[in-house]
């Protein structure tokens, strides 16, 4: 008699991806954390790889994706109420991330920047969380940028540093000043422009007390901050102000949501269409340098843009070669497949080098402070970054998920997800063009000290194949002042420089030459195994991404 067919009985399918120590098995992690200056760090970032890649963590992340936040306009009796509520899940992020001090670590509470390397410890947190959920990490990021730009209000940010340097996570809406721990939020972006804020029309009039606000933003994300810098139009110019929930008196402020934004990815946390009528507002800074002073905000959260897609670009990488190294087709596994080795290795190369540049940058943060060098470094190469990590991540990540094949494309794995959260870092804080116009803004202004980065990363790439060759063919795109049309091409190439000279530092030399031979010396096809690596180095970049389970 035939045997029954077993639904039970399933075989060929790789094991769940759980339950990893997101720290221990990442070499190129471990590697650039101690180049970076946080080698002390070490143990303490094993234990939190450890919980953040818990089964439990993976399935917390799959619950606040899948239970998206919710307005409520008005309460039973035709009240206004103007809150967003979120499925337990995302509160279990908020609380886990503020704990772990991601909102602040950076920050002494005065204000001060803390002593190194508290931006690369925080940045390898960071990669991981990445790994598993994103969306709370918009108001984490948001809440420790906004110290940048309300440090020129010594009075306000004194009262606000103890509670935005809180461990605790506190979602109860009242009023910030009777909270321990507090978020903020960011609105910028308007109907008629984002990047353009410039022709924002939200006004400010002075008032007795402060400011009064009337409004609209038309992207602003985490409503349930306890408080936002926003953009709006004073007499004397378009000025950064500190928009809280509540009024001084402690009624309700005039924020009115309109709806929540339905987002592709993302989707964990809201964003929400805002409008403000006679709003109460502080002013942070002076009337008309609204800009220059929210830039110092958004310098920091495009950093963690690019530590962000770093970190999705690790998941999606560990996930398909562990998948690889378990699925059998054709009676051999994927990960012996020659074709796969080759798709494998060229992702784990741009993983290597993506990783290594952001870290590389947040030294740069650290030390800004005392050495200038450092400081220029880190102004003109934080949009580099930027630019080339968030724009890598969607294609790496696609790339990924084919090779987990029809698996990769449902929603019951991780890879789904990603995929659909990848772009919304390279499109917010300043998209492609805009981080590409930045950096020929800075060659334009500071073009001594862009020449001087130039060079010392010309230096540090040293003897890597076409290092000197990149550095001359930038420097001659980026001093052409009409050479906007070939800002991208100067812009990547700058990046696969930044990526190349923070690998000698912080990888094997074979993987920093296999990176430059790929990436500096021939162009990279369109999709990933068209790089011709070398079979050695296919080999040395599959060992280290990931130990065999
Ligand atoms: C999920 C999500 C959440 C968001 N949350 C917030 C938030 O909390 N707060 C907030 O303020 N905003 C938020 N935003 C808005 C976001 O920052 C903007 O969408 C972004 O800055 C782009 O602005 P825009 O949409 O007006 O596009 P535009 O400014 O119209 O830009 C459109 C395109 O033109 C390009 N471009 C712009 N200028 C030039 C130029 N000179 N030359 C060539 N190309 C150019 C840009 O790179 C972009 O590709 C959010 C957006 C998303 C998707």
């Amino acid at each position: 008699m035939a045997a029954r067919f077993d639904p039970q009985e399933v075989f060929n399918q790789s094991p769940p991806y759980r339950d990893v120590d997101l720290f221990g098995s990442d070499r190129p992690l471990q590697e650039a954390v101690a180049a970076n200056g946080a080698a002390g760090e070490a143990a303490a970032l094993s234990a939190f790889g450890r919980r953040w890649g818990s089964a439990e963590m993976f399935e917390q992340a799959r619950l606040a994706n899948e239970y998206p936040p919710k307005l409520r306009t008005f309460d039973a009796t035709g009240h206004r109420c103007d809150l967003v509520e979120f499925h337990p899940a995302y509160h279990h992020f908020m609380a886990e991330s503020t704990a772990a001090g991601l909102h602040a670590s950076t920050w002494q509470v005065d204000a001060t920047r803390a002593a190194p390397p508290a931006e690369v410890a925080r940045a390898a947190r960071y990669f991981m969380v990445a790994q598993v959920e994103n969306g709370h990490m918009c108001p984490i990021t948001m809440t420790r940028a906004s110290v940048a730009a309300l440090a020129c209000e010594p009075a306000l940010i004194k009262m606000l540093m103890p509670k935005l340097t809180s461990r605790h996570y506190d979602p109860v809406f009242r009023p910030w000043r009777e909270k321990v721990g507090i978020t903020l939020g960011m609105g910028m972006t308007e109907k008629q422009g984002g990047t353009d804020v410039r022709a924002n029309t939200t006004r400010a009039e002075p008032a007795a007390e402060g400011y009064r606000l009337t409004g609209h933003k038309w992207f602003m994300s985490a409503p349930m901050c306890d408080a936002f810098l926003v953009l709006a139009q004073a007499p004397a110019g378009l000025t950064c102000f500190f928009l809280p929930r509540f009024r001084p008196d402690g009624s309700v402020n005039a924020l009115y949501f309109q709806r929540l934004k339905d987002k592709l990815g993302n989707r964990s946390n809201a964003s929400s269409e805002v409008e403000f009528t006679d709003a109460f507002a502080l002013r942070v800074g002076e009337e008309g340098r609204g800009v220059g002073t929210i830039l110092q905000m958004v310098q920091l959260t495009r950093l963690d843009c690019a530590i962000s897609s770093a970190g999705m670009m690790r998941m999606a990488l560990a996930q398909a070669v562990h998948h690889c190294r378990h699925r059998s087709v054709f009676q051999k596994h994927l990960s012996d497949q020659p074709i796969m080795r080759a798709v494998l290795a060229d992702m784990a190369v741009e993983v290597e080098g993506a990783l290594a540049a952001v870290m590389r940058l947040c030294r740069s943060f650290d030390l800004a402070a005392e050495e200038p060098s450092e400081a220029a470094r880190a102004r003109l190469l934080t949009p580099v970054v930027k630019y080339w990590v968030c724009k890598a991540a969607p294609a790496l990540i696609y790339e990924a998920m084919e090779c987990l094949g029809g698996n990769g494309y449902v929603e019951d794995g991780a890879l789904a997800r990603l995929y659909r959260e990848a772009p919304v870092n390279a499109i917010w804080e300043g998209s492609g063009n805009v981080m590409c116009l930045d950096v020929l803004r800075a060659f334009g202004r500071e073009t001594e000290a862009a020449r001087a980065t130039l060079a010392q990363l010309a230096r540090e790439a040293g003897d890597l194949p076409g290092a000197g060759e990149a550095a001359n063919v930038i420097s001659k795109l980026l001093a052409d002042p009409a050479g906007e049309a070939d800002a991208r091409a100067a812009v990547e190439r700058l990046a696969q420089l930044v990526g190349a000279a923070a690998l000698v530092a912080s990888a094997p030399l074979e993987i920093a030459s296999a990176f430059a031979r790929s990436r500096l010396v021939g162009r990279r096809g369109a999709s990933f195994g068209a790089s011709g690596l070398a079979a050695g180095d296919v080999r040395a970049l599959l060992e280290r991404a990931l130990p065999p389970s």
